[in-house]
């Protein structure tokens, strides 16, 4: 009699609510582990500094992990040779986390609280922190897949390697392909200088790049007989500057020039800059573009040269998900563990130096709710958003204050201040991950909710039909005669 009274015991032990969330716990602070692990392949990653759609060491370093974890890794996804999936488990639910790993140019610099230009690199740097991104979210996948492994989950998890977030909208290409059509949910997180979570969204965006050709001539000797192709992008760039009054509240332009001509002496025959356009709805910025595409019409018409136009895509704005923001952000509030020690805080105190505001250490240990917000950026999250129920938050992997984007969040990403924000970053994705395996009505609810805010609204992609994903964009024009 006594011993299936203790079997009994024990399968009562098993299915109590305790031992249930022991094992949650147990598989969060493996996330948490298994991106300390990672952290080394993260810094590899933070000093490779590749581009857009050229980050093959990067996706190799990652794609490997997951194969190594027991993934089955598909590279080279939607065209894109940087693009992958690894996926763990079988049947459903299939949760989606995402991962980025593409620099910035201009932007290299040390890992150094003082603007310190790193010697022997490209000259790119992870100013938005995705060398993180992507070694956490696949740090939490790989402790959802050992749950799933040892039966006490079920249902897929599926890490998706996203290169070229930063303009190349690779995951636009990535949900027109189809592959986050049989996801129930999708988590991402980004990094920052504070932690963030709750149903916020973002710009829509369409890049293009105008490339004007036109006559060289000796600038003083024969300007005359010269066509100025960076006299085409200038007026194009002034069309802009007076075109920006007459747009909805919200809009956003910016532009770069990314080639100018070589000398003052000789009249460019060949000039480009590079243009975004931004709304916080998609359908603004569609009605937008032909409009900057107007301004390049006419800054090539008087200056009579030729414009060649580059579209590169767009991308939608995120379609926010209260009912997953909510587990997000209680995860990442329950989780957040931040705190400098004393290098840390030592580094922190030097960086704030340059900058004009002061933002107090002490922000580290709160998570701001930023439901019913803007990000003020925008990502291809969005594209993946409208495909499948999508939550994000963010976690401080910057010291407070940090712009992203700017060589001060490139510096933190070399120390542990980000190591320890994409740490909590990985803990929070495999709690909310664990959470919606374990509860389908919650994952029935953020469904409802997706299908209500869509409206019977399709997605569409801001690309052109049959448009290939421009793999070549963070080339810069090669001068004339080196091809
Ligand atoms: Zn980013």
């Amino acid at each position: 009699m006594r011993r299936p009274a203790a079997a009994l015991a024990v399968l009562a032990l098993l299915a109590s609510p305790s031992v249930a969330s022991a094992q949650r716990d147990a598989a969060v602070n493996r996330a948490g582990e298994v991106a300390a692990r990672n952290w080394p392949t993260a810094l590899q990653i933070w000093e490779w500094a590749e581009p857009g759609y050229q980050e093959t060491r990067s996706a190799n370093a990652l794609a490997d992990i997951a194969e190594k974890a027991g993934f089955k890794v598909t590279r080279g996804v939607a065209g894109i040779p940087t693009a992958f999936v690894a996926e763990f488990g079988s049947g459903g639910p299939v949760i989606a986390i995402l991962g980025e790993y593409d620099a910035l140019p201009e932007l290299a610099q040390t890992a150094d609280p003082v603007r310190t230009i790193r010697p022997g690199g490209n000259g790119y740097g992870h100013a938005c922190g995705h060398h993180v991104f992507g070694v956490a979210s696949l740090s939490a996948a790989i402790a959802i897949a050992e749950e799933i492994r040892a039966g006490r989950l079920r249902g897929t998890v599926r890490f998706y390697g996203c290169p070229a977030e930063e303009g190349g909208s690779a995951k636009a290409f990535m949900a027109r392909a189809g592959l986050f059509n049989d996801c129930a949910v999708a988590l991402h997180w980004h990094p920052g200088s504070r932690n963030t979570a709750g149903d916020a969204s973002c710009l829509a965006r369409i890049a293009a790049k105008f490339r004007f050709y036109g006559v060289a001539a000796h600038a003083a000797g024969s300007p005359e007989k010269g066509r100025s192709a960076l006299d085409g992008l200038l007026l194009t760039m002034h069309a802009t500057e007076l075109l920006r009054e007459h747009t909805p509240d919200g809009t956003r332009l910016h532009h770069t020039v990314t080639g100018g001509g070589g000398a003052a002496n000789v009249v460019p025959e060949f000039a480009e800059g590079f243009f975004y356009v931004r709304h916080p709805k998609a359908e603004v910025v569609q009605k937008l573009y032909p409009r900057l595409l107007k301004c390049a019409q006419g800054g090539a018409l008087a200056t009579e040269t030729k414009l060649e136009v580059a579209y590169l895509g767009g991308t939608v704005e995120i379609l926010p998900n209260a009912t997953l923001a909510r587990v997000a952000r209680a995860n990442l509030t329950a989780l957040n563990d931040l705190k400098y020690d004393a290098d840390e805080t030592r580094f922190a105190l030097r960086l704030q130096e340059t900058f004009e505001t002061k933002v107090p250490f002490d922000t580290l240990a709160k998570v701001e709710d930023v439901s019913g917000k803007s990000s003020g950026g925008s990502t291809d999250v969005g594209d993946v958003s409208w495909v499948v129920p999508t939550v994000g938050f963010s976690t401080a992997c910057w010291v407070p204050g940090t712009p992203g984007h700017s060589w001060q969040a490139v510096a933190c990403g070399g120390t542990t201040i980000a190591k320890k924000g994409m740490t909590l970053a990985s803990r929070t994705l495999a709690a909310t991950a664990h959470d919606l395996m374990t509860n389908a009505k919650l994952l029935a609810a953020a469904k409802e909710e997706h299908a209500r805010l869509l409206a019977g609204r399709a997605y569409t992609p801001l690309l052109e039909k049959d448009q290939r994903p421009p793999l070549d964009y963070r080339d810069l024009p090669r001068r004339r005669g080196t091809e």
